[in-house]
């Protein structure tokens, strides 16, 4: 029989690309949808594979919903992808963000642990609790320093993940995972406002881009290769935490540069500083060490950032070609 899985965060970029490795895997793929008065299936819909997963009306911040879904689905791996996951935002909802990126987490374990404690448990840990960095590159055993309410509320679910498995002996695993983009990324992310804007800029809809802080650093990997690396934590025997990175640092500056290239534009021309896209605490540089990643799980990125770029300017200027 099909081996059964619960992805909360399904209509998200990393949920989209997650759901379809898990189909390509053969598993009964469940999703929890939050109510929203807007359509949010079209990530599902991009990647063909919408009327495929099974989706159960849900919300983290509801524990009587993850009880439910968790019986509903039997699922006997569960990918903890839902939450407020913008930085900026979380400045502005600071209590929705705790609520929602933090305490939910609590409110997933307490239904595994009441429902199906068998069920094996991943959560979407980042790099943002490495904030302000503590080492010039970031592994498993660098202290954390988080920079936004973003960053403690994910740091809050770490801790809490970890808890869990001592505590219960739950099979849950917490990757940290640095940042990772796609054509499906959120438009309010910075790479994919800038290769939106590239499009946009070559096709004459638009004339500028601002932006904030252009120096700070990412280390900016493919989310479709940053999936597979989930999937292996569940297989492992023995649960654990795991840096999920490229291991290479880039500037916003570099990224606009390489992205406004690939549609032959030069970046200086377009690109307008706007200090209203600063941000109150600043996460001024990331770059991990995927070496445990790659000895225990046997997983290392495999698309460079100009691949990355490329694939997201040229799908951006399909998509605005069709508008
Ligand atoms: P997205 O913002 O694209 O997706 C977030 C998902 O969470 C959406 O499906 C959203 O639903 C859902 N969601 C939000 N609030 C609730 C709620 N209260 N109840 C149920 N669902 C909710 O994020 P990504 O796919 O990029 O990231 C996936 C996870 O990984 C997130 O937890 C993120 O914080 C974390 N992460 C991401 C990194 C990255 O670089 N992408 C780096 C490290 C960690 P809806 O569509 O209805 O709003
Ligand atoms: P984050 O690492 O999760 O905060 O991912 P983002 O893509 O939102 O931001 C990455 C970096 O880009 C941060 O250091 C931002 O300050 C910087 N940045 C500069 N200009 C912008 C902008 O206009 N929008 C966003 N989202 N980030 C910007």
């Amino acid at each position: 029989m099909a081996k059964s899985v619960l992805i909360t965060g399904i209509t998200g970029q990393d949920g989209a690309y997650l759901a379809r490795l898990l189909l390509e895997k053969n598993y009964a793929v469940h999703g929890l949808i939050a109510r929203r008065g807007s359509d949010t299936l079209w990530r599902l819909r991009e990647l063909g594979i919408e009327g495929r997963v099974r989706l159960i009306n849900g919300d983290v911040t509801d524990l009587s919903s993850l009880v439910r879904a968790l019986e509903q689905s039997k699922a006997e791996e569960v990918y903890n992808l839902a939450a407020q996951s913008f930085v900026a935002t979380s400045w502005e909802q600071p209590l929705l963000t705790a609520q929602a990126t933090g305490v939910s987490v609590v409110n997933i374990l307490e239904a595994i642990r009441l429902t199906s404690p068998e069920s094996r448990f991943y959560q979407a840990s980042t790099s943002e609790m490495f904030g302000l960095i503590q080492a010039e590159c970031q592994d498993e055993k660098t202290p954390f320093y988080p920079r936004s309410p973003y960053g403690v509320a994910k740091l809050f679910g770490h801790w809490t993940t970890i808890n869990y498995r001592e505590s219960f002996k739950i099979h849950a695993s917490s990757g940290i995972l640095f940042n990772h983009e796609s054509p499906l990324r959120g438009l309010e992310f910075v790479t994919r406002k800038v290769t939106d804007a590239v499009a946009r800029i070559k096709l004459g809809k638009q004339k500028e881009l601002r932006l904030g802080n252009l120096d700070a650093r990412r280390d900016w990997g493919f989310a479709g290769d940053y999936v597979e690396a989930m999937w292996r934590m569940l297989q492992q025997d023995v649960p654990g935490d795991y840096v999920i990175a490229t291991g290479r640092t880039t500037t916003v500056r570099d990224f606009c540069r390489l992205a406004f290239a690939q549609a032959d534009l030069d970046y200086e021309k377009h690109v307008v500083v706007d200090p209203k896209f600063y941000r109150p605490a600043e996460v001024d540089v990331l770059m991990g060490n995927p070496a445990k990643a790659k000895t225990e799980l046997g997983w290392q990125a495999k698309t460079s950032l100009e691949q990355l770029v490329a694939m997201m300017v040229e799908a951006d200027l399909k998509r605005v070609r069709r508008e």
